[in-house]
């Protein structure tokens, strides 16, 4: 009797030496990981930026892309040193402006991202304006912007595609707009590339 008991206790030891290794192993394997610091030159509400910063996560997420938002006055994790980080400046009127009229942008585009240089410009009062004319909600269409933008970032360039969310046209349906599967491969190829580098 005591000898089956200790058996047990033995099997049920090795039962939890299991479930915890395997839950330091799930530790380790760390999704893929995009940190995004904003700059809101726009004075967006910050209602505004959240719902805007869900809806992008919410498309990343379908993409098995985890994305750490670094607002504006937030302290930064040092958990996400390592994480590919990339900005996002939110526009005024006036930067967005001279942005446009310097590199001679044209009249329906929403933002400007470059792959190289890791950051992304958010043109808000045009977003607000197709927003207008679509009956879309502004913090939709910008959190739409912000995936698409930051794409450009995490994909190879001319990575314009004919659906979803990396078209050049952005949908302003209330169709979930999403990353193709070969779009969603590239972007963890990218943060991986960018982790083996820095190793
Ligand atoms: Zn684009």
């Amino acid at each position: 009797m005591a000898k089956t008991r200790r058996d047990l206790m033995t099997a049920a030891a090795v039962a939890a030496t299991l479930f915890s290794g395997a839950k330091a192993f799930a530790a380790e394997a760390e999704p893929t990981t995009v940190v995004l610091h904003v700059s809101n030159y726009a004075r967006l509400s910050r209602s505004d930026v959240n719902g805007a910063e869900e809806e992008a996560t919410r498309i990343y997420k379908a993409a098995d892309t985890k994305v750490v938002w670094v607002n504006p006055g937030a302290a930064e994790s040092e958990a996400y040193a390592g994480a590919l980080h990339l900005t996002v400046l939110l526009l005024n009127r006036e930067m967005a402006q001279n942005k446009i009229d310097a590199d001679q942008i044209l009249q329906n585009v929403l933002g400007q991202a470059g792959h190289a240089t890791g950051r992304a410009y958010i043109f808000c009062h045009r977003i607000s304006a197709v927003a207008d004319t679509h009956g879309q909600s502004f913090v939709t269409v910008l959190g739409r912007v912000l995936a698409h933008e930051a794409g450009h970032m995490v994909l190879p360039v001319h990575s314009h595609s004919d659906t979803g969310i990396m078209r050049a046209t952005l949908d302003l349906s209330n169709a979930p707009q999403r990353f193709s599967l070969e779009q969603v491969a590239k972007i963890h190829e990218t943060v991986a590339a960018d982790l083996l580098a820095k190793r």
